[in-house]
């Protein structure tokens, strides 16, 4: 098949939709692939590393289009990028359709067949092209508390492991799934004081058998959300009920409660946020204050960190790239119910429920 790999075109995205390993991989199984001069500038992949790994440079994503029967991204196709879509042409990227109208109406005017990253699931129900950047968001989260706990960004002045002498930082996490077990990790490797909320047991479970007692591992209720807050110098805001906005577990009030200097990190952002006091906020300027705590709420998180980022989607992409140019899309979606979930749009049609209702559209 010939796959093509156009440069992202979104404000500040430098991840590319295949790496140079990827690639090689690719091409040894008999594929050729396209992809635009500089796609990988942004996280040090160069044109001539990709031609080593067998690719075809060309000059303009509008070659990479027209030639390609199957497009990899990263992003949402953005508009100039929609009008280049083709009948029958093949999609596979983050979409996230259900918020936006113009994209699914262009998708759906294409007739080409668009693939979802976020809905594609394994055979537990989970969310493997998603879960990569849940794990670079949750690892991130401790890295931007540490920093925003310095006193030149407005916070307290503390050291998370503190040192001997002086008591570490206390990390609340609320939500101990991908992003609150992994920024539980590391909040524990820089040796600071970490509770885990969760609602779900087996979570909490799973974790205790990880942790072996570094970690206090707790029910999430209201009440105990009360008592922890004033006396917590970062809290983590990592919940999910999928499909759904993030449930408000810190209210205004509990943040007029807290010390002045303490940090929120609402990962949860992207799902509206778990915070009351949060919105949104960007890399350029990633935190505000609020009642004199430090909030950072960045809603692409794994951007920042676009290299790692962009081997971390390709390790989880790569097998369903594989088996979509190896089989060719029906045939690769009618064996794994998981994948043919990513389905979002097909021939003029949408397919993903979700998407259907935000739009009533017929599905
Ligand atoms: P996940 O499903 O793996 O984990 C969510 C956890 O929240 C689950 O364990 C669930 O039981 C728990 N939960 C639900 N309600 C709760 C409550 N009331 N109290 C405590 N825990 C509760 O999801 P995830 O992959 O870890 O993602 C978490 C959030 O991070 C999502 O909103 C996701 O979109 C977001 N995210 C943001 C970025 C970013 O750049 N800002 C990047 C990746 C993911």
């Amino acid at each position: 098949m010939i796959i093509g790999v156009p440069k992202e075109i979104k404000d500040h995205e430098y991840r590319v939709g295949l790496v140079t390993s990827s690639v090689r991989e690719l091409v040894s199984l008999g594929h050729q692939v396209l992809i635009e001069t500089q796609a990988g500038a942004g996280i040090g992949l160069s044109d001539a590393d990709y031609q080593s790994a067998g690719a075809t440079i060309l000059s303009t994503a509008s070659e990479v289009f027209t030639r390609s029967e199957l497009i990899i991204k990263v992003k949402e196709p953005q508009s100039v990028e929609r009008a280049m879509l083709r009948e029958g042409q093949i999609l596979f990227t983050y979409l996230h359709l259900a918020p936006d109208y113009e994209q699914t109406k262009e998708l759906i005017q294409s007739k080409s067949i668009c693939i979802a990253y976020e809905t594609v699931k394994d055979n537990k129900g989970r969310l493997p092209l998603l879960a990569p950047m849940s794990e670079v968001a949750g690892r991130m989260s401790v890295q931007a508390a540490a920093q925003t706990l310095e006193n030149s960004r407005g916070g307290r002045g503390l050291l998370l492991s503190g040192v001997p002498g002086v008591e570490p930082a206390k990390v609340l996490i609320l939500g101990g799934g991908v992003v609150g077990s992994n920024a539980a990790r590391l909040a524990v490797g820089m040796r600071a004081d970490v509770t885990v909320l969760d609602r779900n047991l087996d979570t909490l479970r799973a974790l205790d058998c990880e942790f072996q007692g570094k970690v206090k591992l707790l029910y999430s209720t209201d009440d105990l959300i009360d008592r922890l807050v004033p006396d917590t110098d970062v809290i983590i805001g990592a919940v999910l009920i999928p499909g759904a906005a993030a449930p408000k577990l810190i209210t205004a009030d509990h943040v007029k409660a807290m010390k002045h200097g303490s940090c929120l990190v609402d990962v949860a952002i992207d799902q509206g946020g778990c915070f009351e006091t949060s919105h949104p906020t960007t890399h350029t300027h990633p935190t505000f204050i609020v009642d004199n705590v430090v909030h950072y709420c960045v809603a692409n998180m794994p951007g920042a960190v676009a290299r790692t980022s962009a081997f971390a989607l390709n390790n989880a992409t790569l097998p369903y790239i594989i088996q979509l140019a190896g089989k060719g899309y029906k045939q690769a979606l009618l064996d794994d119910p998981g994948f043919l979930a990513g389905l979002n749009v097909i021939h003029g049609k949408v397919t993903c429920r979700e998407v259907a209702e935000a739009f009533n559209l017929h599905y």
